[in-house]
């Protein structure tokens, strides 16, 4: 079940994207990203896990409108494990990594595996249960994603979408729940959207620098003319991630 949090905004489309899965006995929840410190969408993800044992709560990455809830979790699940890549999210259970698997149920399918998908953030991972990637901001239902800087790095990014592209050729998921926007059934053409249009922005970038351009708000100008004002912070961010790929980082802009 997806609960949409009011948090509408260029960066996180029509707002973020909490989920709660049931267990197969329906006795126990897992949540996926608690999302942004708003009681109403408090009150809606706390509504789906009814009467159900909340047995986990995982955190896709670090940005706010994915973690901010988790602020005020002693009023609502001070005992519930937190699984988060970074030491500072996780609570009562070790940090997570690739290839851990978390229980959320007593049936042998009642598990969530944990993909590192390092890029938007290094801390970013994907959550695979029952042929379906929960992905984060890795990929969106809409658009592109952007990497940040210097949380992320478009190396990582590359050689995720590499990865999960391989796990969907092997059957691992067919389907992606995206943190914002709509689901995702066509999952090997949208990830090869997202690789082609990320190598399409790497070589206008590359020509950007050779026409002169050096640092990434000069860079911005050039690939991004035609971005939404409201976005251009991100633009710039993204810039700065491909500038440090392609070892171009002007001094100024570190
Ligand atoms: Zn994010």
């Amino acid at each position: 079940m997806r609960i949409r949090a009011n948090n509408p905004s260029p960066m996180t489309l029509t707002g973020t994207n909490t989920y709660v899965l049931a267990s197969r006995d329906d006795s126990a929840a897992v949540l996926i990203d608690p999302g942004p410190e708003l009681a109403e969408h408090r009150e809606n993800f706390l509504a789906e896990v009814g009467e159900r044992r909340l047995a986990a709560i995982v955190l896709t990455h670090q940005h706010a409108d994915h973690s901010e809830m988790l602020g005020s979790i002693d009023q609502w699940a001070p005992d519930v494990p937190v699984y988060a890549v970074l030491d500072r999210f996780a609570r009562h259970t070790p940090p997570v990594s690739d290839g851990n698997r978390i229980v959320f149920g007593d049936d042998p399918t009642d598990v969530l595996e944990v993909v590192a998908t390092p890029g938007h953030t290094s801390d970013s991972i994907s959550l695979i249960h029952d042929g379906t990637l929960y992905s984060g901001d890795t990929i969106l239902g809409e658009g592109t994603t952007i990497v940040t800087y210097p949380e992320g790095s478009l190396g990582d990014y590359l050689d995720s979408l590499d990865r999960l592209r391989e796990l969907c050729d092997a059957g691992a998921f067919t389907r992606i729940e995206p943190a914002h926007g709509p689901t995702i059934e066509s999952p090997a053409e949208v990830i090869d959207h997202y690789r082609s249009h990320r190598r399409e922005r790497i070589a206008q970038v590359q020509a950007a620098l050779d026409q002169g351009a050096r640092t990434a708000a000069e860079v911005c100008d050039i690939v991004y003319h035609d971005v939404d004002p409201r976005v251009r912070g991100a633009a710039e961010q993204i810039v700065r991630a491909q500038l440090a790929y392609l070892g171009a980082l002007s001094p100024d802009d570190v």
